[in-house]
């Protein structure tokens, strides 16, 4: 037995001196076959996006089988030429994807990425700076803290308003959930959960989204802890309602410790009471998290702004930038007003990570991810070349739009039953939401899938407090008038074919 374990791989006989090792290993392409690569590849992109409008918005049914098929054909066993193998794969997510990118998805807050946050994603994936230590990435770490900053500001929360960029809307509410807990209880971090005096419970609205049960799971907290609210006839949180179960939390001995109000629920686009919940959790010394993943957005224009009142007092917010402003997939952003909180939570410090420089701290020191990926430059791109009069018109054009889907829609019968400013449609046929909610539910997702299967446009059932509608948003920025009217008119034809039984 050798004790070099080099031997036990025979690596060490095959050329002794190396010689082979001089030149290139397989993965380097060289700068110039690799730049035709990724230009053959945008081209291949933006042909995509083109051509996406021309064909049906979603494949008429999921067909395992035959994606399964397809990969058969790829064993990897061998290499193959890049330009088959890209063709493929584009050809396979073309015929096999519901196309967000499409002006006639209008559905779950999925936006057409923009062009800028395409390349800002081109350009991340291949400098690929690594965002754990400060050091290793000054100029995207300060980037990402530049937008940070700006949002903050359009939010008016405080100056010194820290937070992250995260994957996406449920990572940032996770982050909420450590910091809420370790701002209220300093002990949780050493001694978890068990060290506290009693069981921590959290309130959302039951419209609210249900990343609250995952992340109460992720966290020790129980999903028995998210407290769902009822919400009024408005859809919005019931305060009476919240004022209850709050007093019967205190009574029986266990421990509020955060609020979480909803700007702009999934399903229906409400904003929860955002001003009298500030009230309610300084009053009971809770932790205020507003969830605005979608609605956040708003705060970049000066007209949709005020409808946010009340973020401001926020002790934390969520925005998704791959929601309404339109950034290409795995764009979250966590901010709070308490930044020696959010240190407390995700503090550390090891052996082999690079010194921290001063004046500043590390990502890692603040984030769940640990090794991260440079998530803000697409929306920094955006910004810088679009310019922030373009981001609030087209925010502007999108609640425009949505007000005339509405018009369009209350035209040719059909009745709204969401209030919202944001462009966020939910209608009912009123014959059949009159005829029983088993009916009614069975009578609304038949003719959402309908539309879907018809090619024409992406629009799904929802169930709103109990009541079943179909619901239509607009998030596309290459949703135009007209696509609103073949939208409507699929609909009618849907109606026309769909009884009622
Ligand atoms: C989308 C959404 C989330 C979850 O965000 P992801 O980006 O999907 O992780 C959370 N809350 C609200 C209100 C949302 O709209």
């Amino acid at each position: 037995m050798s004790n070099d374990p080099l031997v036990e791989t025979g690596l060490d006989e095959l050329t002794p001196m190396g010689a082979d090792l001089d030149g290139a290993g397989p993965y380097d392409l060289g700068v110039d076959a690799g730049g035709r690569l990724l230009a053959e590849t945008a081209a291949l992109v933006a042909g995509h996006t083109g051509e996406v409008v021309h064909g049906p918005v979603a494949p008429a049914s999921v067909d395992t089988e035959r994606i399964r098929d397809w990969l058969a054909g790829f064993d990897f066993a061998e290499a193959k030429p890049a330009d088959a193998v890209l063709g493929s794969v584009m050809s396979a997510l073309r015929k096999w994807t519901v196309h967000t990118t499409h002006p006639r998805y209008f559905g779950l807050f999925n936006p057409s990425p923009t062009w800028w946050g395409m390349a800002g994603d081109l350009i991340v994936a291949g400098v690929n700076p690594q965002l754990a230590a400060y050091s290793h990435a000054p100029a995207a770490t300060e980037m990402e803290r530049h937008v940070l900053r700006l949002l903050a500001n359009g939010l008016g929360l405080p100056s010194d308003t820290d937070g992250s960029f995260t994957v996406g809307g449920a990572e940032a509410n996770l982050t909420a959930v450590i910091v809420a807990l370790t701002r209220r209880f300093p002990e949780y971090g050493s001694a978890g959960l068990l060290g506290l005096p009693g069981r921590p419970v959290f309130y959302a609205s039951a419209e609210s989204h249900l990343a609250w049960l995952k992340i109460a799971h992720m966290t020790g907290l129980g999903r028995d802890a998210v407290r769902l609210v009822p919400v009024d006839a408005a859809l919005k949180m019931d305060l009476d309602r919240l004022r209850e179960a709050y007093a019967a939390d205190v009574a029986g001995g266990r421990i509020p410790f955060m609020i979480v109000g909803t700007a702009g629920t999934t399903g229906a686009g409400v904003l929860d009471p955002l001003g009298p919940l500030a009230d309610l959790a300084a009053e009971w010394g809770l932790h205020l998290h507003v969830d605005a993943a979608w609605g956040g957005a708003a705060a970049l224009s000066d007209r949709l702004r005020p409808l946010l009142a009340g973020i401001e007092r926020a002790d934390s917010v969520t925005v998704d930038a791959h929601k309404w402003l339109s950034a290409p997939m795995g764009a979250g952003v966590f901010l709070t007003r308490h930044p020696a909180a959010l240190a407390a939570s995700f503090q550390c410090s090891t052996g082999y990570m690079p010194a921290e420089v001063d004046g500043t701290h590390d990502p890692y020191t603040t984030s769940v991810q640990w090794s991260r990926r440079f998530i803000g430059l697409k929306v920094f791109l955006h910004l810088a070349v679009a310019g922030l009069p373009a981001v609030a018109e087209q925010l502007e054009r999108d609640v425009r739009l949505g007000d005339l889907l509405a018009r369009r829609l209350a035209e040719r019968g059909w009745q709204r039953i969401n209030q919202t400013p944001l462009p966020l449609v939910c209608v009912v046929d009123p014959e059949a939401d009159a005829a029983g909610e088993e009916r009614s539910g069975r009578w609304h997702a038949e003719v959402a899938g309908h539309v879907v299967r018809g090619g024409q446009a992406w629009v799904s059932p929802v169930r709103l407090d109990g009541r079943s509608a179909i619901r239509l948003c607009v998030t596309s920025y290459r949703t135009t008038a007209s696509d609103l009217d073949r939208a409507v008119a699929a609909l009618d034809a849907a109606r026309a074919a769909t009884s009622l039984t």
